[in-house]
């Protein structure tokens, strides 16, 4: 095994088991969150030795980069996620190839990738981003809008409404970032509550690597974990 391959290794499996303990604490399943390997900014080579040793979910933020990791990697099966924000005249090729798409704000972005999904013959699952904090810089629905997205979901040809997707605003200790998890269970209990079938709500996607042991025991069900697994980025 070569020095990359065993470190990325090392990390995966710590990463992994220290999944399991958050999920352990939260009475939950550790098959229950799925771990969604960040690779953005890192090579296919890093891609293909977390493939060996066993990850299967990868995430890209931006569309061209992903479009090009996954074409160098077209040999393998990996279940590729764009958890970036989308501009809309990227909709249509990312929904020709990512499997999952985290990061929709707007009616009008998701029917674009519906649109996409449906020519291609697709059907990618779509997680809503939610701006919990109303942050000026950051993409993301307000709370408000977030039942109107939904609203939407009986029209959709193509595209599988999947759950909601969370970015908080950036702390040092990650316990400050538990209550924007615990608003996020919130919003969706009231969805729910509202009538959105809990099928469209199944998956939380929320923690990254300073906080998804945080993320998880306040219920996430993906985590989107980058540099613990790959190393720091420059
Ligand atoms: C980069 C990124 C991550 C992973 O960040 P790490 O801190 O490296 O784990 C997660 N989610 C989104 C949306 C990102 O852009």
């Amino acid at each position: 095994m070569s020095d990359l391959a065993a470190s990325i290794a090392g990390r995966l499996a710590d990463v992994r088991g220290r999944i399991a303990a958050a999920a352990a604490r939260a009475g939950r399943d550790a098959a229950s969150v799925r771990l969604v390997a960040v690779s953005k900014t890192y090579s296919a080579d890093h891609v293909r030795a977390a493939v060996s040793a066993g990850q299967i979910d990868f995430g890209e933020n931006k569309v061209q980069e992903g479009l090009q990791k996954i074409a160098d990697t077209a040999d393998t099966t990996i279940r590729w996620h764009v958890i970036g924000h989308l501009q809309s005249n990227k909709a249509r090729k990312a929904a020709e190839a990512f499997h999952w798409i985290h990061a929709v704000d707007s009616v009008g972005l998701l029917t674009k990738i519906d649109e996409g999904a449906a020519a291609a013959g697709r059907r990618p699952r779509v997680l809503v981003q939610v701006d919990l904090a109303g942050e000026a810089t950051k993409f993301g629905a307000s709370p408000d809008e977030v039942p109107g997205i939904f609203g939407r979901a009986a029209e959709l040809h193509a595209v599988d409404l999947a759950g909601l997707m969370l970015l908080p605003p950036a702390v040092d200790d990650p316990n400050d970032a538990r209550p924007w998890f615990r608003r996020l269970v919130a919003l969706r209990d009231q969805l729910m509550a509202s009538g959105v079938p809990a099928a469209r709500l199944a998956e939380l996607s929320m923690g990254m690597s300073h906080d998804f042991e945080v993320a998880i025991e306040e219920g996430a069900t993906i985590v989107r974990v980058g540099s613990a697994i790959f190393g720091e980025r420059r």
